[in-house]
């Protein structure tokens, strides 16, 4: 899916990403807090980490959100470790 997404011009993607968010299960996560809402934070799994919010780890709710089986997701707590790619990178390199 990334990979298809990658072929696309930027505002495609920024179109699919708008779409993404409608179902990104974030704010009902108990990490999610009020600075992440206020900004708007969602969809940390593609577009990175919580850059000044969220640093409290009480949990991750991503394993049932509808994004994780359809993007083919195996990482967890992307608002505080970065986006899937960022992760797989890290593991790479452990
Ligand atoms: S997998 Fe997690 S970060 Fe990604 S859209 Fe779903 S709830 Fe948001
Ligand atoms: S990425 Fe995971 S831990 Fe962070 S807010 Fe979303 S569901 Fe919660």
């Amino acid at each position: 899916m990334i990979r298809e997404l990658k072929t696309q011009r930027k505002e495609a993607r920024w179109k699919t990403y708008d779409t993404w968010k409608r179902s990104c299960c974030c704010p009902d996560c108990p990490s999610y807090n009020e600075c992440a809402g206020g900004g708007q934070e969602l969809l940390y799994c593609v577009l990175g980490m919580s850059i000044r919010c969220i640093r409290e780890d009480k949990h991750c709710t991503c394993r049932e959100c509808p994004l994780y089986p359809l993007l083919g997701l195996t990482g967890k707590d992307f608002c505080m470790k970065g986006s899937e790619a960022a992760i797989r990178f890290e593991r790479t390199v452990e």
